[in-house]
C-alpha cells in the first residue's frame, strides 16, 4: 500500500544471521524476492519500490544521493535492477484495435510527438527518465569497479538502445539468457540479464526448447494473455520472479559478494582478458 508520508529511503531487509558484508541493492524490487532470498543467505539487502510510496522514488534527489554514495563508498556488493519494461515492449503492434507502437527501431527513445497522444508522451517520457538514470547508475558502478545485473524481457526495445549495445561490447558485461519455465513455473517468459563483473552469472542460463511443449513441465506453455481461472491476469500472475530464479540469482550474489576462491580467480581471469 502507497504510504505518501514516509521518509524517503529503501525497505530494509536484516538478515537472520548477520555478515559484516557489503548489501544487495535491489532497485525496482517489485515484491523484493531478490533482496529477501539475499537476505535469506545472510546479506543485508535493501529494496526501493515506488508502489511502497512516493518516499521510494529513485528519481527523488535524495533517494538518489543514498544509491550512489553506497556505490562509491564500496557499502553496495552487487545493485540489481528490474528496469521497468512497459514501454519497452514489442506487444504493441498497432492494427486497426491494438494500441500503437511507442517506440519502434528508427525511434527507440519514443515516437514523435505527433504519432502518440498526450498519456503515451508521457509514458514514453517517464519511461525514458527511469532509463537515463539506471545508465547513469550502471556508469557509477563501473566507475567504482561494483557488480550489477539488469533484467529485462528478452524482447524488450531496452536492449536495441546504442547505450545497451554499446555495454555489450563492454569486455567486462556479459549478456545471459534464460526462460522462466526452467525456474518451475507454467509460462516461459523468456528474459536476459546484462551484468557486469558478476563471473558466476553464467549459471542462470537456462533455456527451453525454441518450439514443443516445456521441457520442464512436459506440457505446452501458458501463454501470458487474457486471465486465470480466477479472473487474474495472467502477465500480473507472471510478473514477480519464480521462487526458484529468486533462490539461485540469491546464490550468485551471495558468491560475487562474498568472493568464494573459484570467484576470485574467475574475476581475475576476466580482468586479465580485459
Ligand atoms: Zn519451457
Amino acid at each position: 500500500m502507497k504510504s505518501p508520508h514516509s521518509r524517503p529511503g529503501p525497505t530494509l531487509h536484516t538478515p537472520i544471521h548477520r555478515r559484516r558484508t557489503r548489501c544487495v541493492v535491489d532497485i525496482f524490487a517489485g515484491t523484493a524476492k531478490i533482496a529477501h532470498r539475499c537476505s535469506l543467505l545472510g546479506l543485508p539487502s535493501e529494496s526501493w519500490e515506488i508502489a511502497r510510496g512516493d518516499h521510494q522514488d529513485v528519481l527523488l534527489a535524495e533517494n538518489s544521493r543514498r544509491i550512489r554514495l553506497q556505490i562509491e563508498k564500496h557499502r553496495a556488493g552487487l545493485v540489481w535492477f528490474a528496469l521497468p519494461c512497459q514501454t519497452w515492449s514489442r506487444a504493441r503492434r498497432g492494427g486497426r484495435t491494438g494500441p500503437p507502437p511507442l517506440r519502434n527501431k528508427e525511434f527507440i527513445m519514443g515516437r514523435p510527438p505527433e504519432c502518440l497522444s498526450d498519456k503515451d508522451q508521457n509514458k514514453v517520457y517517464y519511461g525514458n527518465k527511469l532509463f537515463h538514470w539506471t545508465m547513469s547508475v550502471i556508469r557509477h558502478c563501473m566507475r567504482h569497479g561494483v557488480p550489477f545485473i539488469l533484467e529485462n524481457p528478452r524482447t524488450s526495445m531496452v536492449w536495441d538502445t546504442p547505450a545497451m549495445q554499446k555495454l555489450f561490447r563492454n569486455p567486462l558485461c556479459s549478456r545471459t539468457n534464460l526462460d522462466f519455465c526452467q525456474f518451475h513455473v507454467p509460462w516461459k517468459k523468456a528474459t536476459s540479464l546484462l551484468s557486469f563483473n558478476v563471473p558466476s552469472v553464467g549459471r542462470l542460463h537456462k533455456q527451453c526448447t525454441y518450439r514443443g511443449p516445456c521441457t520442464w513441465s512436459g506440457v505446452p506453455h501458458v501463454v501470458l494473455t487474457g486471465t486465470d481461472e480466477h479472473g487474474v491476469f495472467w502477465t500480473s500472475r507472471a510478473s514477480p520472479y519464480p521462487d526458484l530464479f529468486a533462490a539461485k540469482s540469491a546464490q550468485v550474489i551471495y558468491d560475487t559478494i562474498t568472493g568464494s576462491k573459484a570467484e576470485r580467480a574467475a574475476r581475475a581471469a576476466q580482468v586479465t582478458r580485459a
